[in-house]
């Protein structure tokens, strides 16, 4: 089996920040959706993923490859799209796929032509192929980010919060190529967007504090919860008094009012009235992030 197997993976950095606190998970084939706040430790995960920094401990195989001991190995069936892609340079899209390609051990020049052309017609940009990256829209460079990450047919693919940044448009059109692409393939996608998960991914895992605490498919996670979360529309002042009393898990302005969800095993009363859960909720409450809402 192909399966992604990561082991008690743990990464403290030198300014005494653990980033991986015993990270174990199993993925296989298909969407996988990494979810968790800013500092949750995704980018971590995935860098070292990607053999581009080692861990302290743990260990990570992808079928029989040893990741953290064979990373030459594991670079040749590794697409990686980075948080930050970089600085693009002033030349064409042609320009800068054809290096990639020849960096990845294409160099065979008729081969290279035909995968660029392939490339660039999967990803939309065929005709913009003598354009300069540097102006391209944050859309059509994501496209070419991704377009690089699939020279070579990786068989995993980590795309680091590739949403970021996108008008919904382009975010559509970005989900519909990465679904394309994602049969037999291993693709992990990491975003702190509940929305980028909902309709994407089989199966997820949120991260908060260097561990995974919680693995399963979007809608056993919404199982979970279901029947333990109430809402209500709330002033503004008496915001806190809720937050001390309950359990909030998300806060939402809806017309100038907050509009409140929390989460309790019984009926609250107070006028609270039972809601269908959805992955926001599931999202609060795994990460206890509420207090960042009031
Ligand atoms: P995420 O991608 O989920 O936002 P990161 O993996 O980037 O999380 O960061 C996890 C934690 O590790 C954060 O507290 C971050 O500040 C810290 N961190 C990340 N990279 C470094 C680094 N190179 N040196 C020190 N601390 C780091
Ligand atoms: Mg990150």
């Amino acid at each position: 089996m192909n399966n992604l197997r990561i082991a008690n993976l743990s990464k403290t950095y030198s300014n005494g920040v653990k980033a991986l606190d015993d990270v174990s998970i199993e993925i296989e084939p298909g969407m996988f959706g990494l979810l968790g706040p800013n500092g949750a430790g995704k980018s971590t995960l995935m860098r070292t993923l990607a053999t581009l920094q080692e861990a302290d401990s743990g260990s990570a195989f992808l079928g029989d490859i040893d990741i953290l001991n064979q990373p030459v190995e594991l670079r040749k069936v590794l697409g990686y799209l980075p948080q930050e892609f970089g600085v693009y340079p002033r030349i064409t899209a042609w320009q800068l796929l054809d290096h990639m390609a020849i960096l990845k051990g294409i160099t065979n020049n008729s081969e290279r032509k035909e995968l660029l052309k392939y490339l660039l017609d999967k990803v939309n940009l065929y005709d913009k192929r003598n354009k300069s990256v540097k102006g391209f829209s944050g859309g059509m460079k994501q496209r070419v980010g991704i377009a690089q990450a699939l020279i070579g047919n990786p068989k995993l693919l980590i795309v680091d919060e590739p949403t970021a940044g996108l008008d919904p448009g382009e975010r559509n059109r970005f989900y519909n190529l990465l679904v394309d692409v994602s049969e037999d393939v291993i693709v992990i996608l990491s975003t702190h967007i509940v929305d980028d998960i909902r309709e994407l991914c089989s199966n997820m895992a949120i991260m908060n504090g260097g561990q995974i605490v919680y693995k399963g498919t979007p809608q056993a996670a919404l199982e979970d919860l279901k029947g333990k979360v109430y809402q209500k529309m709330v002033t503004r002042e008496t915001l806190k008094e809720h937050a001390n009393s309950f359990s909030i898990i998300s806060n939402k302005m809806v017309a100038g009012q907050p509009l409140i969800h929390i989460y309790s095993e019984s009926s609250p009363g107070n006028g609270f009235e039972p809601v269908d859960p959805n992955l926001e909720d599931v999202f609060f409450s795994k990460t206890n992030a509420d207090h960042l809402l009031v």
